[in-house]
């Protein structure tokens, strides 16, 4: 035990920088495989991508089905067909399906039933009962003027032709530098039913909870392609996440890990955590995950234009591909280093160590498979991230020189390959418990009263 400890003494600052808001890279390792891959991104494919879904004139969910030129059913033949080719360029390394069903919209006073088609690119892991989910929407609407035009020009450039064309390309490029995938599957999907009020996302992580897959995180990329605001002010430079907080399920140890992955892979392109589910009275694709206790994140511009959205001026001309692509880079570097890692241990546990007073604690988790060892995170209950990095060993039990009470400990499991999972933090209020460890030493005897003479 007293190795322990002094291993524990043995730690990795990990803040790269002074200043509490400085990026951290959290112990991250930087994977030279990844690094390469994100040259592959490019801009000038986004473009025409994005250039080929606009002239589809409408994606409105309940547009034309029939028409091989104009409406949504056009639009997902042409995503489906694009899709095996990057299939096709890999060796059929990836699995291209329509994940169809239907719903009804409940926002509409009519309450139509609609059919829900999705797009899914599966990119299959070692593991293929754990899951990376990364979406964007290509359905579009006019919905500022009126959401159930499901006829007129909806050109969508920006939402979600910038978050389905970053999808895309992040499939295609993926599969072509990871042609036999990660040790967890990732599924690239684009989505319907979006703007009728994520119908097309529910519909997925449905079917994902009924077929009892585990889905590591998921992400959405919608909005991600304007940097010039109504009022001309721009940002061409940083990107929002928006993810909730929630300790027991993990939403802001995700958005830790992107923030740590930007940092480590372009750190030039700065991450902004928003510590929220999304903007006021907004809504994407992350949110059915969130809402089933997954950790689930958003990708969004740094600034919105609100003179184009949800109208027909949503156009081509008003799109940066560049920074599409800085997005599309940073989403690669986070789903394959999720993928590429073990699970995150699932329950955690804890104990004072009286044996130190009480100034210690021990900390256990579950295994986690091909774990290689496991590292406990520290942060302050303060700071926006970890500063201090614990390498444990391969061991599920450990005595951390640190007063529990007093800040955030998370638990991540280290593949053999460098590759960290997502960290669980010990003690989360609702978060999943182990039975606690014994707690080592003798309890103090109490205290006699002296004597009476
Ligand atoms: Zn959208």
């Amino acid at each position: 035990m007293r190795a322990r400890l002094l291993l524990a003494a043995a730690l990795v600052a990990a803040s790269s920088s002074a200043g509490a808001q400085a990026p951290s890279t959290i112990g991250l390792q930087r994977d030279p495989r990844i690094a390469a891959a994100l040259g592959d991104i490019s801009p000038a494919r986004l473009r025409a991508l994005d250039s080929a879904l606009v002239a589809f004139g409408t994606r409105h969910t309940m547009s034309d089905t029939l028409s091989s030129t104009r409406g949504i059913g056009a639009a997902r033949r042409w995503i489906h067909a694009q899709l095996t080719r990057a299939s096709t360029d890999c060796g059929g390394c990836l699995r291209i399906e329509f994940d169809t069903g239907s719903a009804v919209v409940g926002r509409s006073p009519e309450r139509p039933t609609v059919r829900l088609v999705n797009v899914v690119a599966w990119l299959p892991g070692r593991d293929t009962s754990r899951v990376v989910v990364i979406g964007g929407h290509y359905d579009s609407c006019i919905c500022s003027t009126n959401a159930m035009d499901f006829t007129a020009d909806a050109p969508g450039a920006d939402d979600d032709g910038s978050g389905t064309v970053a999808v895309m390309e992040l499939a295609r490029v993926t599969a072509k530098h990871f042609p036999r995938g990660f040790d967890a599957s990732i599924a690239f999907v684009l989505y319907t039913g979006e703007e009728q009020g994520l119908l097309g996302s529910t519909q997925f992580a449905e079917r994902l909870a009924r077929e009892g897959r585990t889905v590591t995180a998921a992400f959405t990329d919608d909005i991600v392609g304007n940097v010039v605001a109504d009022d001309g002010r721009m940002d061409s430079t940083s990107v929002r996440v928006f993810a909730v907080d929630s300790l027991a399920v993990g939403g802001g140890e995700l958005a830790r890990y992107v923030w740590a992955t930007g940092a480590l892979y372009q750190p030039q392109f700065e991450v902004l955590p928003v510590l929220r589910l999304d903007r006021l009275g907004r809504g994407g694709d992350h949110r059915p995950f969130v809402d089933r206790g997954i950790p689930g994140l958003r990708f969004t511009e740094r600034l919105e234009n609100y003179k184009r959205q949800h109208l027909p001026t949503d156009s081509l001309a008003d799109v940066n591909f560049g920074y599409v692509a800085r997005v599309a880079r940073l989403n690669l570097a986070t789903v394959a280093s999720l993928a590429a890692a073990p699970a995150r241990p699932e329950r955690t546990g804890y104990a004072r160590d009286r044996a130190s007073g009480g100034q210690a604690f021990t900390i256990r988790w579950s295994p986690v498979a091909n774990a290689a060892g496991y590292e406990l995170l520290v942060r302050r209950t303060t700071a926006p991230t970890y500063t201090r990095v614990v390498a444990a060993g391969n061991v599920t039990e450990f005595l951390l020189d640190e007063q529990l009470d007093d800040v955030w400990v998370g638990v991540r499991a280290v593949g053999a390959d460098g590759h960290r999972s997502l960290t669980t933090v010990v003690g989360a209020p609702g978060g999943p418990r182990l039975q606690n460890p014994q707690p080592r030493g003798a309890a103090p005897a109490p205290a006699r009263p002296p004597a009476a003479p």
